[in-house]
């Protein structure tokens, strides 16, 4: 599969264009498809698939218009982490449209439950992710990390970040042809007494990736977001319903242009200096 970025003008938006039948998807909430390990959006009975960590590259580095060609149904997995798109934006180069960004300035708390699973945005002056996983595995008992998401902290400290799956549900998700976690090339694989292939690329690799995971989905949105979102052993599916609450709830949020746009000039690379990263408070 042939992924390729376009520029695209002001007011385009992120695009997909799926190049082998000639159909064009917008990167919005209106066009979700499916939502289950991996997000998919789709339109005209054609769907592009595994999105979200190309979103995540995206949305965290500020680019607002491009046109995405894929000549197939999914978005390249490569290594299952965003650092590969990272890689790619930083070799096309950026440049900052004469237009104003327009954020999503969140003004109430809003949140979706589901049984043990939750995830909540409340005000920020600028867009925070806090997310706490924990899995019945005792590698995976809790992690927690919160991150002041901007393209430098995004790059150093998520970018890498892999999807990791479970060598029990290995099977089942090859069972349902997706690639996404069924491959020890481009997935983190954890057996019962750890990670099974290669060495981990954090130590908290693993709620790092759900970061990854939560900023693109929220990408979707079509907006850079301004507020805190708090994750609890969440998904692609509860980022995807967070998303969407926020935006059937006209008052918890109004659109306000915002200066200081990202640039990234051709060639140039991510600074050395210490992300915004801390431990979540468990
Ligand atoms: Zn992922």
């Amino acid at each position: 599969m042939r992924l390729r970025l376009r520029p695209a003008p002001a007011e385009h938006g992120i695009r997909f264009r799926r190049s082998d039948v000639g159909v064009e998807i917008p990167a919005t909430l209106q066009y979700l498809g499916g939502q289950d390990h991996a997000t998919t959006l789709t339109h005209e009975g054609v769907s592009i698939g595994t999105i979200e960590h190309l979103l995540a590259a995206l949305g965290a580095l500020g680019v607002d218009d491009v046109l995405v060609e894929v000549d197939g149904p999914e978005v390249p997995v490569l290594d299952g982490s965003a650092a590969p798109f990272v890689i790619l934006l930083h070799e096309a180069g950026l440049r900052p449209l004469a237009v104003p960004r327009l954020y999503i300035k969140v003004l109430e708390p809003i949140e979706v439950v589901r049984g043990g699973k939750s995830v909540r945005i409340l005000p920020a002056d600028h867009f925070e992710v806090t997310y706490t996983i924990g899995f019945d595995h005792p590698l995976l008992r809790h992690q927690a990390l919160a991150l002041r998401v901007t393209s430098r902290s995004f790059t150093e400290a998520i970018a890498s970040a892999r999807t990791f799956g479970f060598l029990r549900e290995v099977e089942m998700l090859r069972q349902g042809g997706l690639a996404l976690g069924g491959s020890l090339e481009n997935a983190v694989v954890i057996g019962e007494t750890g990670v099974l292939n290669n060495k981990l690329r954090f130590a908290d690799e693993f709620v790092r990736h759900k970061i990854l995971d939560a900023v693109g989905d929220l990408t979707l949105l079509a907006h850079p977001l301004l507020g805190r979102v708090e994750a609890k052993k969440a998904g692609h599916a509860l980022h995807a319903a967070l998303a969407q609450k926020l935006l059937a709830t006209p008052a918890a949020w109004e659109l306000v242009p915002r200066p200081g746009i990202p640039t990234l000039e051709k060639g140039a690379s991510p600074a050395a200096r210490e992300p915004d990263l801390r431990p979540a408070e468990a």
